[in-house]
């Protein structure tokens, strides 16, 4: 297998906790709100891009709050950056694929530590006044359609790896040659028969990824 490219997930997957989720619940419309998003996504009576944009809709708060918050409490997951070096000395390209947002990716993987990471993402405006707002990056169900980069890297001959944890991952998981998953997008694969390694943390990743792709130098 030749060019390999992988591709993860931002929240719950690089991240321990969901950032967006953790915003709303601490910032935004609080828990209860946060349950009946997920409620509704559930019954399919909301999709994914009009629930994150609520959630960012209920926050009326600075961005710095958001800044000391997240730092504070939410960590990355410890294997990422060893893989992400990893990908870089063995010139693999590594892509984020996020639902979520720039300006909180920025945060966790700033470009002067990964500078060899792409980051495709939406972008968010705070805003105290209206609530924050949400510009993303298509109009589909999912406010920004993993798939795009998926099939583009695919036509262009590279083997693609997508690593992921949850709902705005499932259509990702059915394009990749090849899906790690946790949490429910596991559950997802398992369900619809989609060939897939579980794996909880990073470093299962790239311990595997070394042992099929590492060149000979
Ligand atoms: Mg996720």
């Amino acid at each position: 297998m030749t060019n390999p490219h992988v591709f993860s997930d931002f929240d719950g997957t690089i991240t321990e906790t969901d950032t967006l989720v953790f915003l709303a619940t601490r910032l935004g419309g609080g828990p209860q709100m946060v349950a009946a998003i997920g409620r509704l996504i559930r019954e399919g009576n909301l999709n994914l891009r009009d629930a994150i944009a609520a959630e960012m809709r209920s926050i009326r708060h600075p961005f710095a709050d958001a800044v000391s918050l997240l730092r504070a409490e939410v960590r990355l997951d410890p294997g990422f950056a060893p893989l992400a070096r990893w990908c870089q000395t063995q010139a693999i390209p590594l892509t984020v694929l996020s639902a979520g947002f720039h300006q909180l990716i920025d945060l966790f993987l700033p470009r002067a530590e990964f500078p060899h990471l792409q980051i495709l993402a939406n972008e968010l405006k705070p805003n105290e006044e209206t609530g924050w707002q949400c510009s993303f990056r298509d109009r589909t169900d999912w406010g920004h359609d993993k798939t795009v980069p998926l099939r583009a890297a695919r036509k262009r001959g590279e083997y693609t790896i997508f690593i992921g944890d949850g709902l705005s991952d499932r259509a990702a998981a059915e394009v990749a040659d090849e899906v790690f998953a946790k949490h429910s997008l596991a559950e997802y694969c398992r369900a619809q028969g989609i060939r897939h390694r579980e794996f909880q943390r990073f470093d299962e990743v790239l311990t595997q990824l070394q042992e099929r792709f590492q060149k000979e130098i």
